[in-house]
């Protein structure tokens, strides 16, 4: 399922932000992820209103950050990729990367949010002139929330290709009946990306074949055939699972043509995968940061931690670990915005940054003793968030199988 599937870039239109000048990517910069600097500064400047005791008391209760995505939203930094021509910035994936790297480096969560900056792309892709008109505007000024994305099923896990969900058409109506798993922000989203199956499995010509997006309205949704049920996490996620009883969608709803929802769901997932690699490198400078900070202050034995080797390495290791991902992240989006393949890269700049990032919150946990598992230290809550990356969008294994059979030629195993 994780095809190299050919995405059409982002508008290339002059870079804009709120007024501010846009620097354009430095990959050979010694300090690789210093592009954007302007923007880096003024996500970083927005985050410092949100410390560490505001993130730590929604963790408690399982919160929603609603001050933060209205600031965030309000800033123009979840509209960078919309093109201006529908009111957002206009500007590639390199800059999207840079808002949630400096939201993750500053120990806030982009994961609140970040879809409203990338669901949209299956929209702006593939939706008639006239949804992209009704819907893009809005959702690039924050009136229209499309942060939601129902793709996980319960009976099918990672093989997609398996969801049972199914839309039949009456009519100008859809009736939609089955349930959705694991289905992020459902609740604090006004419209969601939902993939269904119009054509059932052993009807399509292939198993990739007959399924559809639907954008369904949440407003309209919820209590007329749509149930929100959340799920308690590990982490501050606002997941949930989701049920359909003959939700009526217009047909007016369906993005692009019926049956080719797959494709086109595909294509959006090339940008998920690159934007939660930049949070992955976020979350480890945010870790390498922090733990050197404390590795120079903490006095063990008469003198600094950090001046044992056997403190200073996993920080150094953690250092190199992240600047090579980092600079993969960097190279896939580069190939996004050209509009080359670049499914295997999106991928593997994914896997290789989540790695990155657990390596170096296991190392800060080790780094700060007993203090990694204390919450005023933001370690352990940040530790919690960033091992949901080795298991979602994607889970390392099918990451590597793709690099298996699709680069390497082995022999496929499923
Ligand atoms: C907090 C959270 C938020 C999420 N948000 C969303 C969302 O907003 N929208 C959405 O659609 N989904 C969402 N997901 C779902 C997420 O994308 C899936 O959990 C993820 O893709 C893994 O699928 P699964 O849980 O069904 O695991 P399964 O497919 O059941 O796999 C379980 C384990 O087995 C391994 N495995 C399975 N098959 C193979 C194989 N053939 N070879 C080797 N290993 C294999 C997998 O790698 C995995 O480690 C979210 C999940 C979480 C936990």
């Amino acid at each position: 399922m994780l095809g190299n599937a050919v995405i059409m870039g982002p508008g290339q239109a002059t870079p804009r932000l709120s007024g501010m000048t846009v620097v354009g990517p430095c990959a050979t910069d010694a300090r690789v992820s210093e592009t954007f600097p302007e923007i880096r500064e003024a996500v970083r400047r927005l985050c410092a209103r949100f410390p560490g005791p505001y993130w730590r008391a929604l963790d408690r209760e399982r919160a929603y950050p609603t001050e933060f995505v209205a600031a965030l939203t309000e800033a123009g930094f979840l509209s960078v990729l919309i093109p201006e021509e529908y009111g957002g910035s206009g500007l590639g994936l390199a800059a999207g990367a840079a808002v949630l790297e400096e939201i993750h480096r500053s120990g806030s969560n982009g994961g609140a949010c970040h879809a409203q900056m990338y669901t949209m792309g299956v929209v702006l892709r593939h939706g008639s002139a006239a949804q992209k008109q009704a819907y893009l505007p809005k959702i690039a000024s924050g009136e229209l929330r499309l942060q939601a994305f129902g793709v996980t099923e319960p009976d099918a896990g990672t093989d997609t290709t398996r969801i049972t969900t199914f839309a039949r058409r009456e009519g100008d109506t859809y009736v939609v009946s089955g349930k959705k798993l694991w289905i992020s922000r459902a609740e604090h989203s006004d419209l969601m990306v939902l993939l269904c199956r119009t054509t059932s499995r052993d009807q399509a010509a292939k198993p990739s074949d007959g399924m559809s997006v639907l954008l369904v309205d949440m407003r309209e949704a919820v209590g007329a055939g749509l149930t929100i049920r959340p799920i308690r996490t590990m982490l501050n996620h606002a997941t949930t699972e989701l049920f359909f009883e003959d939700l009526r969608v217009p047909a007016a709803n369906l993005i692009g043509e019926e049956g080719k929802g797959f494709r086109y769901i595909l294509d959006g997932m090339n940008a998920e995968r690159i934007l939660i690699a930049a949070e992955c490198i976020g979350d480890a400078r945010f870790f390498i940061d922090r733990a050197s900070a404390y590795a120079k202050d903490r006095q063990v034995f008469g003198r600094p931690i950090g001046e044992n080797q056997g403190v200073q390495f996993p920080i150094a290791r953690a250092y190199v670990q992240m600047t090579a991902a980092s600079l993969m992240v960097d190279a896939a989006a580069a190939l996004f915005e050209a509009g080359e393949p670049c499914g295997t890269e999106a991928n593997m700049a994914k896997l290789a940054a989540s790695e990155a990032s657990w390596y170096a919150a296991d190392m800060a946990v080790q780094t700060h003793g007993g203090f990694g598992f204390a919450e005023e230290y933001d370690i352990e809550r940040k530790f919690r968030e960033t091992r949901l990356y080795q298991v979602a969008p994607i889970s390392t294994n099918l990451i590597l199988s793709h690099v298996a059979t699709h680069v390497l030629d082995l022999p496929k195993s499923f």
